[in-house]
């Protein structure tokens, strides 16, 4: 038997005894957790310096979600995990009905490279809360950071409830042929696919985070100048490598020019305010590889050659895994850009006249995970909201509706995910909300009325029932 099967039926072995912890048991394992993650902080900050060159304070936005979540899990556990009465209606008349939630069993997470401490925390977080045993397999395009997420998991928690294990995609797909209870899984569409495909074998629920071209819309009365400061730092910032961030600006034609000129304005304020030039500056991270590097670059390079312009950047090293920090207009459909998620600091510019195009572009593309709307019209900003999809929007802002709250649940729709994580929502996620009714046995509330031969009063109660 290989390593990781017998691992996993280790694991499979401790699903009762979890299902059955208390909710104090299970928070004083995400301390444990935050504990050990406290103890490598400075390891996962020189690892994320190496892999992709950002900076400490940015690993650390990652930890303060994920100390969020195990905050506000320990805060409300007990709450969530007590058995939930619920009302009656005729049908349950002088029983008692009530919802539990119990663990779903041994669940896979799959992180993806991009932010490799919360992919892995934030998901493990409620698996754990709601009981579960876990198998991490973290991205194998971070590695410094995926064995110090090892370690600090092996360290915090019993061989028999949590298994990191390395590996690119044979590990992954040998994970896939398990009978997991659930698969959590944070990535592209097509792995997303095979990920769905595999989960059916074993009837394995899904929770999916995957990402999309999650557009901008500015419109004539926005704020440019604020709307620009935000829309240049969501596009740069993790070079571009971020699920939530803003792909493709849809701008009104009266102020497109202006706003474009804007955007500029602040990519080089922002990322390049030592005047040093922003390869050279210390806030433009890296592409987390070569494959990527050039995947974005050959994205820029098809659009050049179908009639794109640049309005800024447009370089790139490939030695250095280097995109410079990039707005591209005269976009037009047939271009590769317009179609895949660029995941790189690369902003297309689209102009509209009559509100309605807008949504007509939108909606040419699949469901994105985000969308940003800046306007100063309240009316403006229900229109567009009522008249599109996406996993989470946000008005007058970008990217600060992921992570921050747990309050809020987070996922995207149709082609950007399913399923949603963070808080009570996301124990929900990993949980089995269990239906239970409980029978009195007493003559006056146990009866079956519905057995045959049916009774005229039963027939008449079912038919009057419809008419109602
Ligand atoms: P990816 O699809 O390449 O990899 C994700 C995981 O799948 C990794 O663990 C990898 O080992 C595994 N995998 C890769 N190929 C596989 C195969 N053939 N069979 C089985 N497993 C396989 O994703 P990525 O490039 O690391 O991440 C970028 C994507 O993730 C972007 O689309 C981004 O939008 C999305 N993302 C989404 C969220 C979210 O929360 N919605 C967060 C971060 C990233």
């Amino acid at each position: 038997m290989s390593e990781i099967k017998s691992r996993f039926e280790a694991l499979q072995g401790a699903t009762l005894r979890l299902r059955n912890s208390t909710a104090a048991e299970r928070t004083a394992k995400l301390k444990a957790i935050w504990e050990a993650i406290v103890d490598r902080q400075d390891d996962l900050y020189e690892a994320g310096a190496k892999e992709r060159s950002v900076q400490p304070v940015d690993i650390a936005g990652e930890l303060i979600m994920v100390k969020a979540e195990i905050d506000f899990t320990s805060k409300n556990l007990a709450k969530w995990i007590k058995p939930k009465r619920v009302k009656n209606t005729m049908f349950t008349m002088g029983k008692t009905c009530e919802i539990r939630h119990q663990s779903k069993g041994v669940v896979l997470n799959l992180p993806a490279y991009n932010a490799p401490t919360a992919e892995t925390f934030v998901p493990m977080i409620s698996a754990m809360a709601a009981g579960n045993a876990i198998v991490v397999k973290p991205s194998e395009h971070a590695p410094l950071s995926a064995q110090i997420l090892e370690d600090i998991i092996h360290k915090a928690l019993p061989a028999d409830e949590a298994y990191v294990v390395q590996g690119g995609v044979e590990v992954a797909q040998e994970l896939l042929s398990l009978p997991f209870n659930h698969i959590y899984y944070t990535g592209g569409n097509t792995v997303g696919k095979i990920v769905m495909k595999a989960a059916a074998d074993h009837f394995a629920s899904v929770t999916l985070e995957m990402g999309g071209k999650s557009p901008v819309i500015i419109d004539e009365t926005a704020n440019l100048e604020n709307a620009a400061t935000k829309v240049a730092w969501g596009r740069v910032m993790n070079a571009g490598q971020v699920c939530v961030a803003p792909e493709y600006v849809i701008a009104h034609e009266s102020i497109a020019d202006a706003f474009s000129k804007h955007v500029a304005e602040k990519m080089d304020a922002l990322y390049n305010s030592e005047k040093t030039g922003l390869e050279n500056s210390e806030f433009v991270p890296r592409i987390i590889n070569d494959r990527h590097t050039k995947r974005i670059k050959g994205l820029v390079d098809d659009a050049l050659k179908k009639g794109a312009e640049v309005v800024f950047g447009g370089g790139s090293n490939d030695k250095k895994r280097y995109i410079e920090p990039t707005i591209l207009s005269n976009m037009t459909e047939d271009m590769d850009i317009m179609q895949e998620e660029v995941f790189g600091p690369v902003l297309s510019l689209l102009t509209y006249k009559e509100k309605s195009e807008v949504i007509d572009l939108i909606a040419k593309r699949p469901n994105p995970l985000a969308l940003y709307i800046y306007t100063t019209n309240s009316a403006s900003a229900e229109y567009f909201l009522t008249n599109t999809s996406s996993g989470s929007a946000v008005v007058n802002n970008n990217c600060i509706q992921a992570g921050g709250n747990p309050n809020l649940p987070f996922g995207g729709v149709g082609a950007s995910g399913m399923g949603r994580a963070g808080g009570y929502r996301g124990f929900v996620e990993l949980s089995n909300e269990r239906s239970i009714v409980h029978q009195p046995l007493d003559r006056f509330r146990d009866f079956m009325m519905q057995l045959p031969p049916y009774s005229e009063k039963y027939t008449g109660l079912v038919m009057k029932g419809i008419k109602k």
